[in-house]
C-alpha cells in the first residue's frame, strides 16, 4: 500500500455535495482544518458542469435542476452564489407523439378520443378531489376500472419499457419507492417538479462548489484514491492510514461495499453512457429533456442550451444510454434498490457503524437515490452529529 501524510484535523473522502457541505461546516463552525480527497480530477461530484468546446455549459454526469420544499435548504444553497428560478419541463415520445412528462391532462388528450379523454379526467378528479397529482402506483391500486386502465396504458407504453432500459430488470423486482417517483398531474401543469423552490445556478454548479470550498481551513486534493491509503483494521473497529492507526475523524462519502472490499456481495448500481453531439442548429428539441421510452437502447436526450437557457449559436445534446456498472470502467450512478441489495447494504452499514471515529453519508455511502436537496439535508444532519461528537 502507498503511504500518504495528513496534516489536518479531519479527513473527508469525496468532494461532491455531501463532502463539500460537511467540509465547510467543520472549517467554518468548528474551526477544524479539513482535507478532502477526491478520486476524480474535479470537484462537485455528479453536479460538476463545465463549458464545452462550443462554449455551452453542460452537466458532465447528466441533467441537474435543484428543487426543494424546504426553505432552510434553499437559504443554505443561496449563501454560495446567485441562483435563478428554473422550472424544468420535459417531454416523452410515445407512439411518435411528444407528450408532457410527467404525464398530465394533455397526455390524456394526446392519446384518447375527446369523449374517452373527458371520462378519464372526470374519474381522476372525482377519485382524487383534493390532490394535484398521484403516482402511477396509486392509480394502479384504484378500484375504478377507467383509472386502472389508464394506469395500465401508461405502464405498458412508458413505464415498463423505460424501466427495463433504465434498470436492466423487470419493474416487479424494484423497490416500490422507484415506482412512486413517477407522478401524473391532474391538470395541464407542465412543470416537472411541484416544489416551491426550483432553481439553477446563475453561473454554474461548479462555481457554487468553489464558493462552498473557499475557506482557509479547507484543502482539496484531487485524483487521490482514498482506498489506496485507507483500510479497515482486521478487527473491524478502526480505520487505518498507510496500515497504521489514524486518530482523526474520517467522513466517507464513497460506496461502503468498496470500503469493505471482499467482505461480501458488491452492491448493484446502474451506470450511464453519454453520447455527446453538437449541431450547427438553433434548437434540437422542444424541451431541455426528452424521454424516449420506446427507443432502442437510450432513455433520454438532454439539450444543454435549454438547461439553463443559453443564448449561443449551435447546440450540444447528450443521448443517455443506461448500462451495467463495472468498477473502474464507469460510474455508479443509481443504486439498484431490490430486497437483496438492501439486505446486503444493511450488512455493510452495520460494519461501518462499528468503526471508531468514522462517519458516512451521501448517495453512495447511504445507498439511496437522493436528490440534491435530500443529499444536502442528510449532510447538514450529519454536521449536527459531528458538532456534538468532535472535540
Ligand atoms: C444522472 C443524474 C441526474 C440527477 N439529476 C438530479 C436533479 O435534476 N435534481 C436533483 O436534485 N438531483 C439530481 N441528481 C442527484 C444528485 O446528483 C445527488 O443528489 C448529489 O450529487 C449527491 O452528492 P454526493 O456528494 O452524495 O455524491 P457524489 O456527487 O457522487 O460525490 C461523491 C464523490 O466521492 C468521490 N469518491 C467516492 N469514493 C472515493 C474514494 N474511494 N476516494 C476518493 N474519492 C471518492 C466520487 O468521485 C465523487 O466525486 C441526479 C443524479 C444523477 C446520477
Amino acid at each position: 500500500m502507498d503511504s500518504k501524510l495528513i496534516e489536518a484535523d479531519c479527513l473527508i473522502i469525496g468532494c461532491g455535495l455531501s463532502g463539500s457541505v460537511i467540509a465547510r461546516f467543520l472549517a467554518e463552525e468548528l474551526d477544524k482544518r479539513v482535507v478532502i480527497w477526491e478520486r476524480r480530477n474535479h470537484i462537485a461530484g455528479n453536479m460538476y458542469d463545465f463549458k464545452d468546446s462550443h462554449g455551452i455549459l453542460v452537466h458532465k454526469y447528466g441533467p441537474h435542476a435543484f428543487h426543494t420544499k424546504k426553505e432552510y435548504l434553499y437559504d443554505y444553497i443561496n449563501r454560495f452564489g446567485d441562483w435563478n428560478p428554473f422550472y424544468l419541463t420535459c417531454l416523452a415520445k410515445i407512439d411518435g407523439i411528444f407528450t408532457p412528462s410527467p404525464f398530465n391532462f394533455q397526455t390524456i388528450d394526446d392519446f384518447y378520443l375527446p369523449e374517452e379523454a373527458k371520462e378519464i379526467k372526470d374519474h381522476l378528479l372525482l377519485a382524487y378531489p383534493d390532490r394535484q397529482r398521484a403516482t402511477i402506483l396509486e392509480l394502479f391500486e384504484n378500484s375504478d376500472i377507467v383509472i386502472k386502465n389508464f394506469a395500465k396504458f401508461l405502464f405498458e407504453k412508458d413505464y415498463r419499457p423505460y424501466t427495463a432500459k433504465q434498470w436492466g430488470i423487470d419493474p416487479s423486482k424494484l423497490d416500490t419507492s422507484i415506482l412512486k417517483r413517477v407522478p401524473i398531474f391532474f391538470s395541464y401543469d407542465r412543470e416537472y417538479f411541484d416544489d416551491p423552490y426550483q432553481i439553477i445556478p446563475q453561473e454554474s454548479y461548479t462555481s457554487i462548489f468553489h464558493s462552498i470550498l473557499n475557506h482557509n481551513n479547507i484543502r482539496v486534493e484531487l485524483e487521490v484514491e482514498a482506498l489506496d491509503y485507507l483500510s479497515v483494521s482486521p478487527g473491524g473497529n478502526e480505520m487505518l492510514l498507510n496500515g497504521n492507526d489514524i486518530d482523526i475523524p474520517i467522513i466517507y462519502t464513497g460506496a461502503l461495499d468498496e470500503l469493505f472490499q471482499g467482505s461480501g456481495e458488491s452492491l448493484p448500481y446502474r451506470s450511464l453512457l453519454f453520447d455527446w453531439k453538437y449541431e450547427e442548429i438553433e434548437s434540437f428539441q422542444d424541451a431541455p429533456v426528452v424521454a424516449y421510452p420506446q427507443a432502442e437502447g437510450f432513455t433520454r436526450i438532454t439539450e444543454y442550451k435549454k438547461l439553463p437557457v443559453q443564448l449561443v449559436h449551435g447546440t450540444t445534446y447528450a443521448i443517455e444510454y443506461p448500462v451495467d456498472y463495472k468498477v473502474a470502467e464507469n460510474e455508479p450512478y443509481y443504486p439498484v434498490l431490490t430486497e437483496q441489495s438492501q439486505a446486503d447494504y444493511a450488512k455493510y452499514k452495520s460494519f461501518a457503524e462499528k468503526i471508531r471515529n468514522f462517519y458516512f453519508c451521501g448517495r453512495l455511502a447511504d445507498y439511496k437515490y437522493y436528490n440534491m436537496d435530500q443529499t444536502l439535508e442528510r449532510a447538514l444532519e450529519l454536521c449536527q452529529k459531528l458538532k456534538s461528537e468532535i472535540i
